[in-house]
């Protein structure tokens, strides 16, 4: 699998297209916007768009996702059922953070931690770690040891949980039970600034390291 970070939004938001090699076939991860862009980077780089995936569904990471799909006609999946709430309130979340306005749009499949996604012959597995958002999931790669991990960890830092719904101890519990078991060498992108490995995030995040005070 192939990945490719195309920062998209005001929020610089980490979409990412990734691609199986053998087949050509792609996926975007959080289409939240800047939809020229993403378009840019499928047609350089020769793949067919065969799904859209959601860690969840902030207005950064899910903006674009119906636009997206009707160019495409490609299903949605993700991101788990419980942030239904966040996709039904995309119109105030666009008015509130100055966004262009967004068609809704429904997941063609809502997903539950331990389910797999396919792009191409590769496959994602899935882990529900709420706390940011109620419904957020990570895309793990096992072969290529890389993990999608949206808005729940960042390099140095974690997610916000002071949204509807947040949970400060849920996000802790899911990024060390969840997260930092699949290995200190798992590389991850993030919603947003640099990538990481959770090895270097469990010596060195104030937030979550095993080396606080
Ligand atoms: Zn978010
Ligand atoms: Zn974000």
């Amino acid at each position: 699998m192939k990945f490719r970070v195309i920062p998209v939004t005001a929020f610089q938001q980490n979409c990412t297209l990734c691609w199986c090699e053998e087949t050509k076939h792609a996926a975007v991860i959080d289409p939240g916007g800047d939809i020229a862009k993403i378009e840019a980077a499928i047609h350089e780089e020769g793949v067919v768009l065969t799904k859209i995936l959601l860690t969840h569904a902030h207005i950064d990471h899910a903006g674009g996702t119906a636009e997206l799909k009707s160019l495409h006609q490609v299903p949605i999946e993700g991101p788990h059922k419980d942030d239904l709430f966040w996709i039904e309130g995309l119109d105030k979340q666009s008015a509130m953070f100055g966004f262009p306005k967004v068609d809704g749009f429904l997941p063609d499949r809502w997903l539950e931690d331990g389910d797999e996604v396919t792009v191409g012959n590769q496959t994602f597995q899935i882990l529900h770690c709420p706390g940011h958002t109620p419904g957020h999931v990570v895309f793990y790669h096992k072969p290529s040891g890389m993990a999608q991990v949206g808005d729940v960890i960042f390099h140095g830092s974690i997610g916000r949980t002071d949204f509807p719904k947040g949970n400060h101890q849920q996000l802790i519990s899911s990024i060390r039970n969840k997260l930092f078991v699949l290995g200190d060498e798992i590389e991850f992108i993030p919603g947003h600034g640099p990538a990481s490995t959770f090895g270097h995030e469990k010596k060195t995040n104030p937030f979550v390291s095993d080396h606080r005070g």
